[in-house]
């Protein structure tokens, strides 16, 4: 088996957020590196068929089982018992592929660590390709101090932490909810899992230098386990079609004049705060594309749930679409974000922050309005509005937990029509050209130099 083609098993947890990385991953190594891929996954949402069934034949595809449970289970949760459930399943594909492959690798990502038992019992090497922040990855590697170090829940701590390398934070932006309740099941069960990232072989971050300098060299020079930034990675969009017609309706608009509205494959707001956005939206009455998906006490809350089981656009205020027919466009759930992107009529996005939709508006030069939901968004938001100068982060009202009408439509200005937006737009081209040319997926040629010449790491 020595001489065949390294070959590497790739299992993303459940979720967009998690797949998307770990396929792009998987198409650089076979398509750069002539590494054979097999690729697992833990999900069976249309969204996800529809995805796996446009990778390229180079990676063999095995969906694994995934167990029945209550729709309500939080997110986090939920991902930790279909990691579980997987074991046995996964040993059984594992052990097949090490006795007819030269199988010297097996990855997953940041919920996945669990799985590093069935990968150590058939002596292949287990690595972590990381699909968030350097920013992230370093406070993992420093939260067993800090649960030392730091009493009470990290919110109400008095003042900024400082991870060395990284900017220093606010614990009410640190990841939620599993780092906001020390109490917690969630921050316990999370807590295992990142101590266990130090047992990888490696760790592949969808980062580089000229986004994370400070967390990427802080975490280059750990010892162990190696860090290799290999960002931006984002997934191309051939295989897009435009049934939701945003493309068609984008062709129509003039360059740089769409603000485009999307909380990811699972964020959801509040009935409240969805009004307030449709309502500030309107005011302002600036060019928009929202992707709406139903609000969250209309429908269990659902990450998993790409699709709105109920028409969202029943939730607007009436008359809303009649109005707004001229300046917008409201769809449904699920669009091709690359594309759309891409397209010359956007010049601005509203994020929820996820890592792939933030590094996806970097590359296509898209300043941001940073307005984070959940798990390590706020994170994400604070180094884009922060450090970076890319985002503009409006302003929570504290008293009606949500965002209001007016200070949507002033952000909104600001950054389309603003001298704020004007200056975001050059930071972000700047980032982006800098990221590009940094080509740091280069950092793979020696840890694939390893697997082809079957050195053991
Ligand atoms: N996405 C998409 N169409 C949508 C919503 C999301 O193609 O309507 C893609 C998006 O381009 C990104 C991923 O789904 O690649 C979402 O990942 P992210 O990390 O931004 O957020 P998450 O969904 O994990 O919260």
């Amino acid at each position: 088996m020595a001489n065949n083609p390294p070959h590497v098993v790739i299992l993303p947890s459940p979720g967009m957020g998690h797949l998307i990385p770990l396929a792009e991953f998987a198409k650089l190594l076979t398509t750069n590196y002539g590494v054979n891929v097999t690729f697992l996954t833990l999900d069976d949402s249309p969204q996800i068929k529809s995805f796996i069934n446009a990778l390229p034949d180079t990676i063999t595809y095995i969906p694994l089982p995934i167990p029945d449970l209550p729709p309500t289970e939080i997110a986090v949760k939920r991902m930790i018992l279909i990691v579980a459930h997987c074991l046995p399943f996964l040993r059984e594909v594992m052990a097949k592929l090490k006795a007819s492959t030269n199988l010297v690798a097996f990855v997953v990502d940041l919920m996945g660590t669990k799985t590093f038992e069935v990968a150590k019992e058939l002596g292949v090497s287990p690595y972590i390709m990381f699909p968030s922040t350097a920013t992230f990855l370093n406070l993992i590697f420093h939260l067993p101090e800090l649960d030392r170090t730091i009493q009470g829940e990290y919110k109400d701590h008095p003042h900024l932490i400082q991870i060395p390398g990284s900017a220093p934070i606010h614990g009410k932006d640190f990841p939620m909810p599993f780092l906001q309740d020390r109490k917690s099941q969630a921050y316990i069960s999370s807590f295992q899992i990142c101590v266990r990232f130090k047992e990888a072989a490696g760790i592949f971050i969808n980062s580089a230098s000229a986004i994370e300098s400070g967390p990427i060299k802080a975490l280059m020079n750990m010892n162990s386990p190696p860090v290799y930034p290999i960002g931006p990675l984002v997934h191309d969009t051939n295989s897009e079609d435009d049934s939701s017609g945003c493309i068609k309706w984008l062709d129509e608009q003039l360059p740089g004049s769409v603000l485009f509205v999307s909380f990811g494959s699972g964020g959801r707001l509040s009935s409240e705060q969805f009004t307030e956005l449709a309502v500030g939206l309107e005011m302002r009455g600036h060019r928009f594309l929202w992707i709406a998906r139903s609000p969250t006490e209309t429908e269990e809350r659902g990450f998993f749930e790409v699709k709105s089981k109920s028409d969202p656009l029943l939730f607007l205020p009436d008359g809303f679409l009649e109005r707004t027919k001229e300046i917008g466009l409201v769809v449904d759930s699920w669009a091709p974000q690359l594309a759309i992107l891409k397209h010359a009529a956007i010049g601005g996005f509203l994020t929820h922050c996820g890592w792939n939709s933030s590094l996806e508006s970097i590359v296509h030069s898209v300043p941001m309005i940073a307005w984070p939901l959940y798990a390590e968004q706020n994170m994400n938001a604070a180094m884009l509005a922060g450090e970076l100068k890319i985002a503009i982060r409006p302003v929570v009202d504290e008293k009606r937990g949500l965002i209001g009408r007016d200070e949507i439509s002033k952000v909104v200005r600001e950054l389309m029509e603003g001298e704020e937006g004007k200056k975001l737009r050059i930071h972000v081209k700047r980032i982006a050209e800098n990221a590009i040319k940094e080509d740091s997926y280069r950092s793979l040629d020696p840890i694939v130099n390893i697997w082809k010449n079957n050195i053991s790491t």
